[in-house]
């Protein structure tokens, strides 16, 4: 464990196959893969209905503890498990990952390929622009932000007969609305099909969108860490006359546009959810829709490659989806429900195939099992219909000890010797946290798995543990891995654990009924999820759940903002917090993601960078062209 290379050593020391073979060898025919390059591929959403009729193969989601900086390994863990069932035992594995944000990658986390010997790779393509999906994402958000920001201006200049005729010009033979203008005419309730036949008052109605600037939500996006595009002003060249506002940049994956990748489950899916996002509330308190902007199917195309998965493989050769890559507070925080459903079909069995022949899929959740597993659960879960099997929760040692009692870590310090050497009555405390992950995953009817990633200071007995601990408190099985230090080779026990939880149909359930209030939902979460006693909802809360639920939004699931480092509001309580009330300070509607979301507290949705980020490490070898220093 002491003597592994850093990452990229690993990564560039494996020539990996070419991307063709690994389509291939998964059963995907030259149609429907589209190559980027050697390595990288996109596959068409096609052999979704070529293999319609198979049954699905064992559903698999990694979550894990409440993340601490010491760092738990999810994706290290995905990458490794996925590694052991396929290249190992021999069983058709594939694993399903996020694509990181630009922003992290050069900011303090690094990469997100995994680590050590259990990897995606090329990692330096897996960690930068991929197949620029995050970049379309990009477009397609800052396009709808521009059409916005000129219709405002526009309206502002024009009177609405002048604005009718700009955007219904008469043309030669045409005598209808463009579909476009039918969407929102429909919207209106207006039921006519030629500009000629509306009423001076359906002509306003119509051309004005009339949007209050102060309530746009819709902000701009980029996908670095820039904390000063936390809150600008636009507007402010002489061609503008004056008419200047307020607003943000988000990161990228903070966008809604991001989550409706995430969640769509095909193209026709995709438009729609782009259609139906809010960007603000008109003067007299209507929504106002990219669609009522004119621009969602624009959008749409913006977006027709990013909605096929990218198709790589780990470093032992196993195929992986990377796909979508949702913020997991604001948004879901899981990859896509398109990736994860080309993959089950693609493991999955024919009629008349033996049962053990089932192959798996491994898809990892965000954060700590309370956001990524609940959202995994509650929220995609729901829009894909799919019923996962078992769920593997990650652990660390050390982590454990952070959540027992144990000091911060303060960057560029040592660690504190209680990380390094045994002890075992911190550990112990500690793991009441992974317990409360361990009884929560069991609301769903999950198997579960304990995946405890070891590190070199781990002692047997530490190790031991948080076994006995797992299995005394509900887990169904619990194994050490050491996939970082051994590749899929570390992880057999943890796969032989995994195949074993996957045996049987899945007893998987939802935590709360959609036909809930939307308070009674988030109140459901926060006791059962979190431990809280209750919820507090501000003011300006309970208005926006009123205002909501008239507007018919009272049916959607919760997609709780919550910190990820404790279970509570408070980051620095670890463990189990108990005796508390989760303050509500905000609630928030994605309109085309199909969720509201609660604010717990502030979030920022554009991280900066430190003095120090990672970028200073990145350079590039000028003769060979190698990228060196990305972890
Ligand atoms: P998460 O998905 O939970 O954020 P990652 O799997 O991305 O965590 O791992 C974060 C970092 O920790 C990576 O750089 C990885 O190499 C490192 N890491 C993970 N597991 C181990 C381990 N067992 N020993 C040493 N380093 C590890």
């Amino acid at each position: 464990l002491d003597n592994v290379p850093s990452d990229i050593e690993i990564a560039v020391a494996q020539t990996p196959k070419p991307v063709v073979d690994v389509a291939s060898e998964m059963g995907l025919i030259p149609d429907e893969v589209e190559s980027y390059g050697k390595y990288k591929a996109k596959v068409e959403l096609s052999v979704l209905d070529r293999l319609k009729e198979r049954k699905d193969a064992k559903y698999i989601v990694v979550a894990g503890i409440n993340p601490t900086p010491l760092g738990e390994g999810k994706s290290t863990t995905t990458i490794g498990l996925a590694q052991a069932l396929g290249a190992e035992l021999n069983k058709t594995a594939i694993a399903c990952v996020r694509q990181p944000s630009q922003g992290p990658t050069f900011g303090v986390k690094g990469g997100a390929a995994g680590g050590g010997y259990s990897q995606v790779i090329p990692m330096t393509e897996f960690n930068l622009h991929l197949t620029g999906d995050i970049h379309a994402v990009t477009a397609a958000n800052n396009l709808l932000a521009a059409a916005l920001d000129a219709r405002m201006f526009h309206e502002s200049q024009q009177s609405d007969k002048g604005l009718f005729s700009r955007l219904c010009p008469p043309k030669k033979g045409v005598k209808t609305f463009a579909p476009p203008m039918l969407r929102r005419l429909q919207r209106l309730g207006i039921n006519k099909t030629k500009p000629e036949e509306l009423t001076p008052e359906e002509i306003t109605k119509f051309a004005r969108l009339d949007v209050d600037p102060a309530t746009v939500t819709w902000n701009r996006v980029i996908d670095t860490n820039d904390r000063y595009l936390r809150k600008i002003t636009v507007g402010q060249a002489p061609t503008e006359a004056g008419v200047t506002r307020e607003t943000a940049f988000d990161i990228a994956v903070g966008s809604e546009v991001m989550a409706v990748l995430a969640l769509a489950t095909d193209l026709a899916d995709l438009r729609e959810r782009l259609g139906k996002m809010v960007v603000g509330t008109s003067r007299s308190g209507d929504p106002v829709t990219a669609d009522d902007v004119g621009c969602a199917g624009a959008m749409a195309v913006l977006m027709k490659d990013a909605i096929k998965p990218t198709l790589m493989q780990t470093l032992e050769g196993t195929p992986v989806f990377v796909h979508a890559g949702p913020f997991a507070n604001i948004a879901h925080g899981n990859s896509s429900i398109i990736a994860d459903r080309i993959a089950l079909k693609l493991a999955g069995t024919e009629e008349g195939d033996d049962a053990d022949r089932a192959g798996y899929v491994i898809t990892e959740a965000g954060f700590g099992a309370d956001i990524g597993m609940e959202k995994f659960c509650n929220i995609k879960c729901r829009v894909s219909g799919l019923k996962p099997n078992a769920v593997v929760i990650v652990a660390t040692v050390r982590a454990l000890k952070m959540h027992g009692g144990g000091p911060p870590v303060t960057p560029g310090k040592p660690l504190a010797d209680v990380y390094q050497q045994e002890n075992l009555e911190l550990l112990e405390k500690g793991c009441a946290n992974l317990g409360k992950h361990i009884e929560n995953a069991k609301k769903y009817g999950l198997k579960v798995v304990v995946a405890v990633n070891q590190f070199s200071a781990d002692s047997p007995a530490e190790l031991q543990l948080v076994q006995d601990y797992s299995l005394a408190n509900g887990a169904d099985y619990a194994v050490p891995s050491n996939h970082w230090a051994k590749g899929g080779k570390g992880a057999v026990s943890l796969a032989e654990a995994v195949i074993k939880a996957c045996e049987g149909e899945s007893q998987f359930k939802f935590l709360y009924d959609l036909d809930k209030s939307l308070e009674e939902k988030i109140r459901i979460i926060a006791t059962e999820m979190y431990g809280a006693d209750g919820i507090e909802l501000s003011e300006e809360a309970r208005k926006q759940i009123e205002t909501y639920t008239r507007q018919g939004f009272g049916n959607l699931p919760i997609c709780m903002a919550k910190t990820a480092l404790s279970l509570s509001d408070d980051p620095s309580k670890k463990g189990v917090p108990t005796g508390f009330t989760l303050p509500i300070n905000r609630v928030r509607l994605s309109a085309g993601a199909n969720f509201v979301y609660p604010l717990v507290g502030d979030m920022s949705t554009m991280p900066g960078l430190t003095t120090r980020p990672g970028f200073y490490d990145i350079d590039l070898d000028p003769e060979t062209g190698d990228i060196t220093g990305l972890f």
